[in-house]
């Protein structure tokens, strides 16, 4: 039986979360049962283009502009910029007021501005010299200016590095400066090839289906149909990142979210620094324990009690039906407290949430350590003709796909910061739960195996069949749990 979260979370009133033992009982089983397995939320189409395939790409668009509207395509790109290359959408309102369109995409006057009719003999309205006629030069708008100011003009903008952005000299007209007009104005090869790296920069910036590479001087152009805020990867830089914001990849927050909780947190990096701690005590014999693995699910090495780092609480309550150690319980009666309890209270949570983000952050720092010996183990197996790359690939697959999952685990936090209380946040810290609890089950089992690998527990040998197998069915589970909650609460 499949069940959709979402649409139960939508039927439901607030009272049905009221109870969180009979809420639990009530999906947990069914939850189980999802057969989502080939559905992926985060299936994308994208494409990578080198600089040539991109500037082909733009070029057919140009033309196809400059044909059908019959303009020169230095001007056609000018449109093409204004309107983010929405292709059909230039060409439909061209049909339905051609000179509107010009004069929105600031290559035409507007009907209401008249052009400056020009005498035989002008002085140049900047440097005041009084020249003849064939030496002053105007865009359609006719203010004319000598050349020699039109170059000054031109190579302090493109100093500045603008692109597409220079236009008329005249106070108060807006009119663009194609790039055929600019082009000839700039004294020198180098200057030339800086514009020309402008404007391209600009043109790409602009298109809707189009983004450039975050990635250090990689000159890669994303190519997408429908832009989303997706998970991208270069595949000249490996670089990966949000197409629609360029950042960090951050599902299931979205755009606008992920900036105001990167800005706080730089912000408030002051408050939140006490908390990066690397020991703490064993809240059963208080022997100092130092955390080098990235599961939170810790064992004490002298009293063996099993305990969570986050909270330190007996790890038994941890087990997947309860975990409550994501969740931030809110205190009802805050807001008919004193102005200074609400801040006090205001910031608890956010300690609660920023210390979740940056334990999870840590972990996958120390997770891809483990990954890293991992590796290095498999290679040492082959080489000494223990077995092949295929042997072994289940483990080199766990260690990527925790990473992962616990990528996104990490970025449900900010989401569940900013959510408001109600039974969408509920359902939400409920998938949050049940992923965490299963990641670090993951990651014991990773971790496990690593040191079973490397002689540290039970002495050097393969990992037997059905613990190989656990390992695999403790991976499935994971992405299942992780990949439910994308598709109820990442980018609709
Ligand atoms: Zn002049
Ligand atoms: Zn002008
Ligand atoms: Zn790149
Ligand atoms: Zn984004
Ligand atoms: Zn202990
Ligand atoms: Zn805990």
């Amino acid at each position: 039986m499949s069940v959709d979260m979402s649409s139960q979370a939508s039927d439901s009133n607030e009272e049905d979360f009221g109870d969180q033992t009979d809420y639990y009982e009530g999906v947990a089983g069914d939850v189980e049962q999802q057969s989502a397995d080939s559905f992926d939320p985060e299936e994308y189409q994208f494409i990578c283009l080198s600089y040539k395939d991109s500037q082909h790409v733009l070029t057919e668009e140009v033309n196809t502009v400059a044909a059908a509207l019959k303009v020169s395509p230095s001007v056609a790109k000018l449109i093409l910029v204004h309107f983010h290359w929405q292709v059909s959408q230039i060409l439909d309102r061209y049909k339905s007021n051609s000179s509107l369109l010009l004069s929105e995409a600031l290559v035409q006057l507007s009907s209401t501005c008249r052009s400056v009719t020009a005498p035989q003999a002008l002085q140049c309205g900047v440097c005041l010299q009084v020249v003849w006629r064939d030496s002053l030069l105007a865009l359609p708008c006719q203010h004319s200016f000598c050349k020699a100011c039109w170059e000054q003009h031109c190579t302090v903008l493109v100093k500045d590095g603008v692109g597409v952005g220079i236009s008329c000299m005249a106070q108060d007209c807006s009119l663009r400066m194609p790039e055929d007009f600019v082009l000839p104005l700039l004294p020198g090869e180098e200057l030339k090839d800086k514009y020309r790296r402008y404007l391209f920069r600009d043109y790409v910036e602009s298109h809707f289906q189009l983004q450039l590479c975050p990635g250090a001087d990689c000159p890669m152009v994303i190519k997408v149909q429908e832009p989303r805020a997706r998970r991208v990867q270069c595949s000249r830089c490996n670089e990966v990142f949000c197409f629609k914001c360029r950042q960090m990849y951050h599902a299931p927050t979205d755009c606008a979210t992920i900036r105001k909780w990167l800005t706080k947190c730089a912000d408030d990096s002051e408050t939140a620094n006490y908390i990066s701690a690397h020991t703490k005590d064993c809240p059963k014999c208080n022997i100092c324990i130092e955390k080098n693995g990235g599961c939170n699910h810790m064992q004490c090495s002298k009293c063996k009690h099993d305990f969570c780092w986050m909270c330190l609480g007996d790890w038994k309550t941890h087990g997947s039906e309860y975990y409550e150690c994501s969740r931030y319980k809110e205190n009802p009666d805050i807001v008919n407290q004193s102005q200074q309890a609400q801040a006090r209270e205001a910031l608890k949570k956010y300690l609660f949430y920023f210390e979740r983000w940056e334990n999870h952050n840590k972990s996958l720092q120390l997770e891809a350590q483990t990954y890293q010996r991992i590796q290095e183990k498999i290679q040492e197996r082959v080489m000494n003709n223990l077995g092949t790359w295929i042997d072994w690939q289940y483990l080199h697959n766990a260690a990527k796909l925790l990473a992962k999952c616990r990528y996104t685990l990490q970025y449900t936090y900010p989401y569940a910061y900013y959510m408001e209380s109600g039974p969408r946040k509920k359902l939400f810290e409920y998938q949050q739960a049940q992923l965490e609890a299963e990641i670090e089950n993951l990651s014991w089992k990773v971790e496990r195996a690593d040191s079973y690998e490397r002689g540290v527990v039970g002495g050097e040998g393969e990992l037997s069949a059905s613990d190989r197998g656990d390992l695999e069915n403790q991976m499935h589970i994971a992405e299942q749990r992780r990949r439910t909650l994308l598709k109820d609460f990442h980018d609709t």
